[in-house]
């Protein structure tokens, strides 16, 4: 076993060599939430190749008790916490992990305890903003995939990051590469606009009335990324660029008419920003989410992974606006950008409870943008100033949501 001691971390063993204490000084405690999923196994997979770096302080997950018990045999976490509330207590994870964490209070704890370095925030949908809030509120780094979180309490959570000094960095792939883009003393005037790359999702070409008729195997059935279900259909709706637009805007603190959003199909060039001297640069690789994590865990430093070189010669880039018929989504996404307040989190609850009626297919694809849009409409533009008011909102818009699906019937 082992112990912390305020920011210095040692192997509690009965004679530590100041070789071994010199090494661990610099190695980072990691909690990932989320461990269990496409983003939970793309950082998985950057720590393996930088484990004197890295060491599994925590993992967090919903139920998948299997691939835990996978993770915990290979990185042997300190902690282990399940959200289902009814865990298999015959499950033989339980044999070498018989204290799994299950409760709210557990879960912060974990989250800010004070040998915990990074957190790295990928759970999925809304369920992930009570943990990012924890990490920001006790000062942690943050690396943020879970972007939920963000569009739904921004608001709460920049001003919190400021006061806690907690430092948040983005692993989005868009949106860590406009932070790989920005001069580490980023002067906001020097910015001309950003420019967040979208590979257009499986329906790029289709025409706004053709997509009626789609299924949900052909939502799920992405070109270029290969990520869990939600995100899945985020991007063939394309709300998930709405999302990452929302995203940027308080990542960056750049108003929305400097933010542009362009197809680019081959996911190559990840994002852009323009300088007001007319510079434009953008950071590319192939479309794989180890590489922004690994910036991400990288902290100020390059860390090597394994990665699969862009062979430029072969390489046809090309661009695109948005296919039409899909603008109200996109007002919709920069009318929460200028008005913010309760708005974000309305976008992000319609959205979230209009796709699980698409994945249980008691809704159409086409049926998702009704429900976001006249749940958006029900409600006026009202300031929140705590996380309750977050969650009241999150709540209602529910509510409405489930309303309007009724509706459609
Ligand atoms: P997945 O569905 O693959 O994984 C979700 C993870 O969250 C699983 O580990 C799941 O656990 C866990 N989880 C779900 N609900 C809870 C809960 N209530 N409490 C604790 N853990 C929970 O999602 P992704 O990895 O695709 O996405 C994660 C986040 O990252 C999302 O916000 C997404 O938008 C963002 N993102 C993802 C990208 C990608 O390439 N996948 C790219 C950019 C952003 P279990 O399976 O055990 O139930
Ligand atoms: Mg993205």
């Amino acid at each position: 076993s082992w112990r912390c001691l305020g920011s210095l971390r040692l192997t509690y063993c009965s004679r530590a060599n100041i070789h071994s204490f010199n090494k661990l000084i610099d190695m980072k405690n990691i909690v990932l939430l989320g461990a269990t999923g496409s983003i939970g196994d793309s950082c998985l997979n950057v720590i393996r190749q930088n484990k004197k770096h890295f060491r599994l302080f925590g993992i967090v997950l919903g139920g998948n008790l299997d691939k835990a018990q996978k993770i915990a045999k290979e990185f042997n976490p300190q902690h282990i916490f399940v959200a289902e509330p009814d865990i298999d207590k015959s499950h033989d994870l339980l044999q070498s992990y018989p204290n799994i964490l299950n409760t709210e209070d557990e879960l912060q704890e974990l989250i800010q305890d004070p040998c915990v370095d990074i957190v790295i925030s990928a759970i999925s949908g809304f369920a992930g903003l009570k943990t990012s809030y924890f990490a920001i509120d006790a000062g942690k780094t943050i690396l943020i995939a879970n972007k939920e979180s963000i569009v739904a309490a921004g608001d709460i959570l920049m001003p919190l990051a400021k006061i806690k000094n907690s430092e948040i960095i983005p692993v989005d792939s868009e949106h860590n590469a406009i932070h790989q883009c920005l001069p580490l003393q980023k002067n906001l005037n020097e910015i001309s606009k950003i420019m967040i790359t979208a590979s257009g999702g499986p329906f790029r070409e289709k025409a706004f009335n053709d997509l009626s008729s789609v299924t949900l195997k052909d939502a799920l059935n992405h070109p270029t990324w290969n990520m869990g279900t939600k995100i899945t259909i985020d991007s063939a709706t394309l709300v998930n660029k709405c999302l990452e637009l929302i995203e940027a805007h308080y990542l960056f603190q750049i108003p929305e008419s400097q933010i542009e959003i362009v197809v680019h199909p081959q996911s190559i060039i990840h994002s852009m920003v323009t300088f007001i001297d007319g510079s434009t640069i953008a950071q590319m690789s192939n479309p794989n989410m180890e590489v922004p994590i690994a910036n991400a865990l990288g902290l100020d430093q390059r860390l090597p992974i394994d990665f699969e070189q862009i062979n430029f010669s072969e390489l046809n880039l090309s661009f695109e606006p948005i296919a039409d018929g899909r603008e109200v989504i996109f007002d919709i996404a920069r009318e929460v950008c200028n008005q913010k307040g309760n708005l974000g989190v309305i976008f992000n609850a319609s959205n979230e409870i209009a796709v699980e009626a698409f994945i249980n297919q008691q809704i159409s694809f086409i049926d998702i943008y009704k429900v976001i849009q006249r749940t958006f409409e029900y409600f006026p533009c009202s300031k929140v100033l705590t996380l309750e008011d977050i969650f009241e909102y999150d709540k209602q818009a529910r509510i409405q949501a489930e309303k309007v699906i009724k509706s459609l019937h």
